[in-house]
């Protein structure tokens, strides 16, 4: 059993002050989000510790990045041993062994004689699907959700549905609503057998757009909007109207994808097999590398113009290739979905009794916990998500906020991941949802911390 009393801000903040001070003068704004003055210092499985000696319990995994768990001994081993040999290479000019065997191993996860292409980050995985699918399709348009979260450049930030892209050119996508149970205008949403009501929108673009709609582009979790996970018979349905239509559909597995739900995909849930799957963060367990997997006639509709110089290159591809087989050899994917069961039945609890959680929804170590002003009118409470992910941080606790008001809990553990370390997480939960409903919290210490 872990010692909880260990954890959490016991020497100070010194040294990590010090340093944020330093990181203030020289690190650009654009790529700061921060939550709480916590500096990363030494990480190791599921524990991370800062520069004055504190520990805590790492319930972010690196925004889903760390599935297999920091410092991976068979994913630093395989990257060393690629970086005795070819170190890197342009792998868009050259061929290279890793790289191959990465994409015959990717293409085995998903059905239908599909093929791979590699670039560095999610953000352009997914733009080459908000380009190819329109390239490859000769038409001009694509469907994508409203409160999406797709990627930071020009097409994979045009098709996310956030107001921090409004500066970029999306005349071409058209945003349809997303499925949102604890949310939902058409009544009450049972997840399990939902009227889809909600689908109809999507439904009347793609009668209104006949012939110009190249694709949809759907998160199976919409994950940065609110760890929103919509009713089972979702999936099914968007591939069916995919298919009347006759337009392609993507998935965007960037976050959820390898393991993190109890399965390889999230929209593996469904049922359904997509046409092009993007993937990224947890892939090269720490290394920047992303990965499309699709139909060959998207991916083969040019040659050479899309190629990232360093997309694919051999020591991302070797700890990709170790990643994938630490999944397997720990069994991560039927450990996530029974670890993600426990996570589910103790948040449960603390919803009946905190009241300030209006809801709680997982698939396997995926959680959003959402904040509400109080149970009966659902208000957001973006505020109270600030202060109990700050007070958790002091406790002892890493993780983050997710949502368009900035009031859901998101928690994405490393899936390696054990009981009594959930259990832990969640006593320090509890503590800061009851510290901030009491009110027993000086929200001075928030300036400067405003998250998104
Ligand atoms: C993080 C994320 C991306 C973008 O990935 P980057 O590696 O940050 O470019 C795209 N889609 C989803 C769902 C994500 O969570």
């Amino acid at each position: 059993m872990i010692d909880v009393s260990a954890l959490g801000v016991r020497h100070g903040l010194t040294r990590s002050l010090e340093h944020l001070a330093l990181e203030d003068a020289a690190l650009s704004k654009l790529m700061k989000i921060r939550f709480y003055p916590f500096v990363l210092s030494e990480a190791d499985g599921v524990h991370l510790h800062d520069a004055d000696g504190n520990v805590y319990l790492d319930f972010a995994a690196a925004g889903s990045v760390m599935n297999v768990g920091y410092r991976n001994p068979a994913v630093a081993a395989a990257a060393e041993r690629a970086m005795a040999g070819a170190w890197s290479t342009t792998s868009a000019i050259f061929a290279h062994h890793t790289q191959t065997e990465l994409a015959t191993r990717l293409a085995t996860f998903v059905p239908g004689g599909v093929k791979v292409w590699f670039g560095t980050s999610g953000s352009e995985a997914m733009d080459l699907i908000s380009r190819y699918f329109r390239i490859a399709s000769g038409r001009p348009r694509l469907i994508s959700f409203a409160g999406a979260f797709h990627g930071q450049t020009g097409g994979a930030g045009a098709i996310s549905g956030m107001p921090s892209f409004d500066d970029l050119p999306s005349g071409w996508v058209t945003k349809v609503p997303y499925p949102y149970p604890y949310r939902c205008a058409h009544g009450p949403c049972e997840l399990a057998g939902c009227s889809l009501a909600c689908l109809e929108p999507l439904e009347q673009a793609l009668v209104r757009e006949h012939g110009d709609v190249a694709g949809i582009v759907l998160e199976p979790i919409q994950s940065d909007g609110g760890d929103i996970v919509p009713p089972a018979n979702v999936l099914p349905a968007i591939r069916r109207l995919a298919d009347e239509h006759g337009v392609w559909l993507a998935v965007d597995e960037v976050k959820v994808g390898l393991a993190r739900t109890g399965r390889m995909f999230a929209y593996e849930h469904g049922g359904i097999v997509p046409d092009a799957v993007g993937v990224g963060k947890a892939l090269g367990g720490g290394f920047p590398i992303s990965a499309v997997i699709g139909r060959r006639e998207i991916l083969d509709a040019r040659v050479g113009t899309c190629a990232i110089t360093l997309g694919g290159a051999p020591v991302p591809c070797a700890a990709a290739l170790a990643t994938l087989a630490e999944i397997e050899r720990l069994d991560l994917i039927e450990r996530a979905a029974t670890m993600g069961s426990h996570l589910q039945d103790g948040l449960a609890q603390i919803a009946r009794h905190s009241p300030i959680v209006g809801d709680v929804r997982s698939v396997g170590l995926l959680a959003g916990v959402e904040l509400v002003e109080d149970k009966s009118s659902r208000r957001p409470a973006g505020r109270h998500a600030a202060r109990v992910v700050y007070r958790c941080f002091e406790l002892g606790l890493v993780l983050i906020y997710t949502g368009a008001a900035g009031n859901v809990l998101e928690l994405t553990p490393p899936l390696t991941i054990d009981a009594s370390e959930i259990d832990a997480a969640l006593a320090i939960l509890e503590q800061a949802l009851a510290d901030v409903a009491a009110g027993r919290f000086d929200d001075a210490r928030l300036i400067g911390y405003a998250g998104w």
